[in-house]
């Protein structure tokens, strides 16, 4: 008899503990979130300017970046996070230009310590504040910043490229008339030190 007592018990009381659970879980529901809101806020969340994310290349309003693919940056990074690629390109007036041809960074080694953004003498750089950016494998994290097809630089107008025909030939007559003038001082040099009958008396 004593076993059927404890039993309806024990059974009461389960019901009453998982009804005071409910209870307890049910109130939850409807109180107002208070330290979680996010990613329901994502639209409104305010992130600081200065929050350092990704690494970016500054693009202006055309799609064009700074970066001349000099590699300071990359030699300053402490870890090894940037790899620039470039290539050599003709341009209109016939010399050749270093450009970048692909900036790649790993954002799982990148320590945010911005001093590539500090070195770089192009203010190419800047960190976005575009603090997404959780990906399922490391491989996603290696990312090439030049994303952007490469904007053709605008073709020089005719007078642009008069002017630098005219520098052009400025600099050559300039070179053959600094050689002309080395030439006639070695030959001055040269007769002065030359020993002849008048100056062996002298
Ligand atoms: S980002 Fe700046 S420092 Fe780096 S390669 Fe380009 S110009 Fe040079
Ligand atoms: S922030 Fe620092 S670690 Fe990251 S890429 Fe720039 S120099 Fe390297």
């Amino acid at each position: 008899m004593g076993s059927v007592k404890d039993y309806f018990s024990s059974l009461g009381s389960g019901i009453a503990s998982l009804l005071k659970g409910m209870q307890i879980t049910g109130k939850e529901f409807i109180t107002p979130k208070i330290t979680e809101k996010y990613p329901e806020n994502r639209e409104t969340v305010k992130v600081p300017e200065r929050f350092r994310a990704i690494l970016t290349l500054k693009y202006d309003d055309e799609g064009r970046h700074k970066c001349i693919a000099c590699g300071i940056c990359q030699r300053n990074c402490p870890n090894g996070t940037i790899t620039i690629t470039s290539k050599m390109v003709d341009t209109p007036d016939g010399k050749k230009k270093r450009k970048l041809d692909k900036y790649i960074y790993d954002l799982g080694s990148c320590t945010f310590c911005q001093l590539c953004v500090t070195t770089c003498p192009q203010d190419a750089l800047d960190f976005s504040n575009d603090f997404e950016q959780a990906v399922f494998t490391r491989e996603k994290l290696v990312k090439q910043l030049n994303y952007l097809p490469e904007k053709e630089d605008p073709a020089p107008s005719p007078e642009e490229l008069a002017r630098m025909a005219a520098e052009k030939e400025a600099k050559i007559a300039a070179a053959k008339a600094a050689a002309a003038a080395k030439k006639a001082a070695a030959a001055a040099a040269g007769d002065a030190t030359q020993v002849t009958p008048e100056n062996k008396e002298n």
